[in-house]
């Protein structure tokens, strides 16, 4: 299959700056009918998001942060194709020589496109998440490699990089003009989820915690939902004015207490299926219908739901 070349919103060509409110209201008018969801890293998909990011819409969607001196780029697509799609886009962009790079979990769809990245590039990650990386990252590209022609295809020769800088909780970049707070706030999707906050232009980059209409994946035993209310809690007060999810149509703040609002919904109901004596695969399929029925333009149901059931019945007593 065929990277897209289809332009995911109807704006998504433009990379003229929008006001905000204009954009806002872009975004809204784009997430009504949905469209349907692009593959992959695609070409010419850059929408300008604010004064200093840039999104390219895709999936996931990558994050382009643009300061006076350096430029900071999140995530990198699966395997070194798609992350040459994201260098050609960052060089179209800007000629600065300092370039960062860092990855929002360790997953293959956004962290092994690093190796095409030039040599200068400098890679931070979270510890937690290099080690996660460590330990299951060759395990997850396998996994991937088996879910599809075109995956085994993009992810045939992955050479993973070594950080340049690790960081325990919280990093800050000065880009020139403007500033990223890289944070860990513990684990929730996976153990070493990074979120990443542009203070001037109010832009959250959440990874796969704030997704827009996408079921949020508990997809192990390494994902928590409590984890994950926990790190919504920290997200909340920051106010974002946009929010470049890594899965779904952008969005601005109010995705977070949509996110939030669906996990409780989801860990209140397995619960209480629990406490019922319900077995953890009748709860799914359960969960699954009654799911369906609440959130009908929500993707990812019939997987999430008991991906999430089961981890609710392991953590909740
Ligand atoms: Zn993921």
């Amino acid at each position: 299959m065929s990277l897209s070349r289809t332009p995911f919103h109807s704006f998504s060509a433009a990379v003229t700056l929008v006001a905000g409110v204009a954009l806002a209201s872009a975004m809204a008018m784009a997430q009504t009918p949905p469209a349907p969801p692009p593959q992959g890293v695609p070409e010419n998909a850059v929408t300008r998001v604010s004064e200093h990011v840039y999104a390219i819409v895709g999936n996931p969607n990558i994050a382009i942060v643009i300061g006076d001196r350096a430029t900071l780029v999140v995530d990198t697509g699966l395997g070194a194709r798609s992350g040459a799609i994201v260098v050609r886009e960052v060089d179209k962009l800007t000629r600065n020589p300092k370039l960062f790079l860092t990855t929002t979990h360790f997953h293959p769809e956004h962290a092994t496109g690093e190796q095409a990245f030039p040599a200068h590039t400098i890679l931070i990650r979270p510890t937690v998440q290099q080690q996660e990386m460590d330990r299951r990252g060759a395990e997850f590209i396998d996994m991937f490699r088996g879910n599809s022609a075109r995956n085994k295809e993009l992810l045939q020769d992955v050479k993973l990089r070594t950080p340049d800088i690790v960081f325990d909780r919280e990093m800050r970049l000065d880009l020139g003009g403007i500033h990223a707070r890289l944070s860990w706030f513990g684990p929730a999707h996976t153990q070493g989820d990074e979120t990443i906050f542009v203070e001037e232009d109010s832009v959250l980059i959440p990874g796969d915690i704030v997704q827009n209409k996408v079921v949020p994946n508990l997809f192990n035993e390494d994902a928590t939902a409590k984890g994950w209310l926990n790190v919504l809690d920290k997200l909340e007060p920051l106010r974002p004015r946009f929010v470049v999810p890594d899965h779904g149509p952008l969005g601005d703040g109010s995705l977070i207490g949509k996110e939030r609002a669906f996990i409780l919904d989801l860990q209140g109901r397995a619960a209480e299926l629990k406490r019922q004596g319900t077995p953890v695969e009748d709860a799914g399929r359960l969960l699954i219908t009654e799911f369906k029925a609440k959130y009908p333009d929500w993707t990812g149901v019939d997987g999430g739901i008991p991906r999430g059931v089961r981890r609710v019945y392991a953590e909740s007593q």
